[in-house]
């Protein structure tokens, strides 16, 4: 007897991951190759392969659909990845027309911080939380809103970016066209070049045995966890930055839950404290306390998780 599986996919700037997973929910395999530098036409013919060896490692599949979802900017209306930035020469690339045709079945596209999203709220840390805000902190910042076990869209289908929110107007220029956004303040690749331009970055410097291009957000972490003043500095006025983006977005949305993952939380040491003093701080206007923060449970596989969602919920 044939078993209904769905296709859950998470597509980055340097990983393509795919996972098989039946109808209760339940990962059964899972496989992934570099995606780095590879053209559309190859990059695709990967993708195929790798859904197909997914579906060969189960028995008798009988595949209801493939959600995926994949590092923005995308064109989810008409299933396009338009995204140069990361994935080089990816302009227009027809994903969901191309993997629909091989297949056979209904394909979805979303923004994968929307895909991590739904993945936490189907078995990860917002099980089933009625409104859902998810915030990623890796090398960039991802934001998305689950209501009601759906994705939040803006005008014409598109995903809101909450890592652009304006914190300080006099911060550093984002690639965005705009300065001080939350993400050129927090984001991993925020912190490695705020202390490359530290005037009092000795003990960085040395740590990377001279090279300032070695100095990045995880060595700024270890030397603040070591007590060194000036990465300490660094990371008080990321956690005060991370704080007032957090403030701003309970303030506009008051989740049940808010989702944390990414960078951040290996240095919720270090970020979290100054959260929870901010959001202490009596506010009769918005219940600041009854927001759950909670980190997010599902790790690199919440895409998956959510691409498979995708279609499970629609299928079943
Ligand atoms: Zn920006």
């Amino acid at each position: 007897m044939s078993q209904p599986v769905a296709i859950g996919m998470d597509i980055g700037g340097t990983h393509v991951r795919v996972g098989v997973f039946n109808s209760d929910g339940h990962l059964l395999g899972q496989h992934e190759a570099s995606i780095a530098a590879i053209a559309p036409e190859n990059g695709l013919n990967l993708i195929e392969r790798l859904i197909q060896e997914s579906l060969d490692s189960v028995i008798s599949p009988s595949l209801l659909g493939i959600g995926i979802g994949c590092t923005g900017p995308l064109d989810t209306v008409h299933g396009l990845i338009n995204n140069p930035y990361t994935l080089e020469g990816w302009n227009s690339v027809p994903i969901v027309e191309r993997l629909s045709k091989t297949f056979k079945v209904p394909v979805r596209l979303e923004n994968d911080a929307d895909a991590a999203a739904l993945g936490e709220y189907w078995q990860g840390a917002g099980r089933e939380a009625k409104r859902l805000y998810a915030v990623t902190v890796g090398t960039g910042v991802g934001t998305s809103l689950i209501v009601d076990g759906k994705i939040y869209r803006g005008l014409d289908g598109s995903h809101p970016e909450g890592g652009h929110q304006l914190i300080d107007p006099d911060g550093p220029a984002c690639y965005c066209g705009h300065r001080g956004c939350w993400e050129s303040l927090i984001s991993g690749l925020a912190i490695s070049r705020y202390a490359r331009g530290a005037k009092d970055n000795g003990h960085l410097l040395a740590m990377a045995e001279g090279d300032p291009n070695r100095i990045n957000a995880r060595l700024v972490t270890e030397a603040a966890r070591a007590g060194d003043p000036a990465s300490l500095a660094i990371m008080q006025k990321a956690a005060r930055d991370f704080s007032l983006g957090i403030i701003n977005i309970i303030s506009f949305f008051v989740p049940d839950v808010l989702v944390l993952s990414g960078g951040v939380m290996k240095s919720a040491d270090l970020f979290l404290p100054t959260l929870e003093q901010t959001l202490k701080t009596p506010n009769p206007m918005v219940p600041f306390d009854r927001v759950h923060i909670l980190p997010a449970k599902l790790g690199y596989y919440a895409g998956l998780y959510g691409g498979a969602y995708m279609i499970l919920s629609e299928a079943i």
